[in-house]
C-alpha cells in the first residue's frame, strides 16, 4: 500500500509526497524522478505544514519570494499580506457577521482567503497599493 504525505506549503497550495509500495516501485513504468501513480489501495497521513516551495510553476507567491520579500497586496480586498500565500484579511464584502465573544461586537465572519495570483503581482509590481520593502 502506498502512503501519501500531504504537505501544506506557505502559499496555501498542497502537494503530496508518496512513499510507494514495493509492487509499484518494481513496476516497469516506475520512475522516482517523475510523477508516478500510487496503487489503488493508497492511504494518506495527516497533512504537515512545510516551508518548502510548492511544485506549481505558476504559483504567484513564488514570484513574491523570488523578489526577496514575503509581502504582497491582495487584488481582491487590497489588503496587505505578509509571509503567507493567501489573504487572511477580513472580507471587504462579507455575507454574514459573527458575534465576537470577546468584544460582544459583530464583525465580518469571513476572511478574504484569496490566494496570491497574477493580478496581485501585477498590482504589486506597478506599485498599486503595494510598497517595495
Ligand atoms: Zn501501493
Ligand atoms: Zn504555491
Ligand atoms: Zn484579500
Ligand atoms: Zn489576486
Amino acid at each position: 500500500m502506498c502512503r501519501g504525505f500531504p504537505i501544506n506549503h506557505p502559499c496555501g497550495h498542497m502537494s503530496v509526497k508518496w512513499d510507494f509500495c514495493p509492487p509499484v516501485r518494481s513496476s516497469k513504468n516506475f520512475d522516482p524522478q517523475r510523477h508516478s501513480e500510487p496503487c489503488d489501495k493508497h492511504s494518506f497521513s495527516a497533512s504537515q505544514p512545510s516551508n518548502d516551495r510548492c511544485i506549481l510553476r505558476h504559483c504567484a507567491y513564488h514570484k513574491v519570494l523570488e523578489q526577496g520579500h514575503g509581502r504582497w497586496t491582495c487584488c481582491k480586498c487590497h489588503g496587505r499580506v505578509e509571509n503567507i500565500g493567501y489573504c487572511e484579511n477580513p472580507d471587504p464584502k462579507p455575507e454574514w457577521y459573527v458575534l465576537d465573544p470577546d468584544t460582544q461586537e459583530f464583525r465580518p465572519g469571513e476572511l478574504c482567503n484569496h490566494g496570491c495570483c497574477r493580478s496581485c503581482l501585477a498590482g504589486w509590481i506597478t506599485g498599486y497599493g503595494g510598497q517595495k520593502n
